[in-house]
């Protein structure tokens, strides 16, 4: 997306050269959601003349771990780096832990070593029968929260505990290079919507709250057509139940942002509803919010919605005239094959399964 002068590089942004995607399936439904998306792009490549993708997969997640011993080989990670974007499933299964307890999180690494710190999600009702509020319509539910991806509570997740000595802490980091890069972030990205950024965050508590929100305060003077509100994290959970449409942009530290993705996700259907960017100044990784769906992997049900609408992130964000033009098709064609009820995957209550899914999308194209 255009949204944080975050773009592929100059050389890549030419019209008519074949963009080389790295393709990370990863664990669980992550292979399944992602081979939706590689079709539906290909029957993009196919109706833009001068639109070309090389697609090329790399090993990562939990699958890999178990085979080499690394969840984000070398070879994988370079390869990220100097492809054009990167398209990416799923990583992880409960099962499979570091020795000290914790799942893998090979998805965290990708981000934090590529320094993707703005996670952009964005969630927006297509068809009203798919929210559990009641007189909300199509349309209404149209924000996006903007998550640091790089600090926040989840910049202990390294930290040695010692239980031994029975006390574990974890640090909330924010830095002012941090908060200022992703509060001006989530300002252009409201700049380009509706003009409405607010804060989340916990600052009538915690002291690290107070800093994010007085740099937010003054990154907003750099932006007087946008209007800056703040609203505590507790509260937020609270209102965007009640008034979804009273939202436009959301910024928030890591951890709350984690939290409030599956929240605002289950507004519009649920996990296979919510696609993302994960955006630094150099990179683009693009995938749904949802982890690895262990529960459902397998069974070929899982809704290929979110990694579809993450690739259209990643059209978006190639930005020429051909790949932004492929994001609106990809984005109507999920509005169009959504209009007919019978169009949904078991989480939205129907029965189609991921190729059916996948195939109404490509006959709406
Ligand atoms: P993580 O912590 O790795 O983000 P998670 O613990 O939030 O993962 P998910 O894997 O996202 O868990 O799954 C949460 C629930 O949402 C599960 O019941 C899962 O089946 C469901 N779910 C997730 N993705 C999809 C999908 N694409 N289609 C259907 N259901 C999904």
């Amino acid at each position: 997306m255009n949204n944080t002068e975050t773009k592929p590089t100059e050389s890549a942004a030419i019209s008519g050269k074949a963009w080389n995607i790295a393709v990370l399936p990863g664990d669980g439904i992550g292979p399944e959601v992602v081979a939706s998306a590689l079709k539906v792009l290909r029957v993009i490549e196919s109706m833009t003349s001068g639109l070309h993708f090389n697609f090329q997969e790399y090993p990562v997640g939990a699958a890999e771990y178990l085979r080499n011993g690394d969840p984000l080989p070398e070879a994988s990670y370079a390869a990220c780096c100097s492809a054009d974007a990167v398209l990416l499933g799923a990583m992880g299964l409960p099962q499979v832990r570091w020795p000290d307890g914790r799942e893998l999180t090979p998805q965290i690494d990708l981000r934090e070593r590529m320094d993707l710190y703005a996670g952009i999600r964005p969630i927006k009702l297509f068809h009203a029968e798919d929210t559990p509020l009641k007189h909300v319509t199509a349309g209404q539910i149209d924000l996006v929260l903007v998550r640091e991806n790089c600090e926040g509570l989840f910049s202990s997740r390294l930290n040695h505990t010692h239980p031994a000595r029975g006390e574990v802490s974890d640090i909330l980091r924010i830095t002012r290079f941090g908060a200022e890069r992703i509060c001006r972030a989530a300002f252009r990205l409201a700049r380009q919507r509706r003009h409405k950024c607010t804060i989340v965050d916990k600052a009538n508590v915690l002291p690290s709250m107070v800093f994010f929100r007085s740099v937010f305060d003054q990154i907003a003077l750099e932006f007087p057509d946008v209007a800056a509100d703040h609203v505590y994290v507790d509260a937020v959970a609270l209102y965007l139940l009640q008034s979804p449409q009273a939202f436009d942009v959301l910024v928030t530290e890591n951890m709350f942002g984690d939290i409030l993705s599956d929240l605002t996700a289950g507004l519009v259907g649920g996990m296979g509803m919510a696609p993302s960017a994960d955006l630094g100044e150099d990179y683009g990784v693009f995938q749904p919010s949802h982890g690895t769906a262990p529960d459902i992997a397998g069974k070929g049900i899982a809704n290929p919605i979110a990694t579809i609408l993450s690739a259209a992130m990643m059209l978006e964000w190639l930005d020429t005239v051909e790949t932004r033009q492929g994001a609106h098709w990809i984005r109507k064609a999920v509005e169009l094959a959504l209009a007919d009820p019978a169009n949904r995957t078991p989480d939205l209550g129907g029965n189609l399964t991921t190729e059916q899914m996948t195939d109404k999308i490509i006959a709406a194209l």
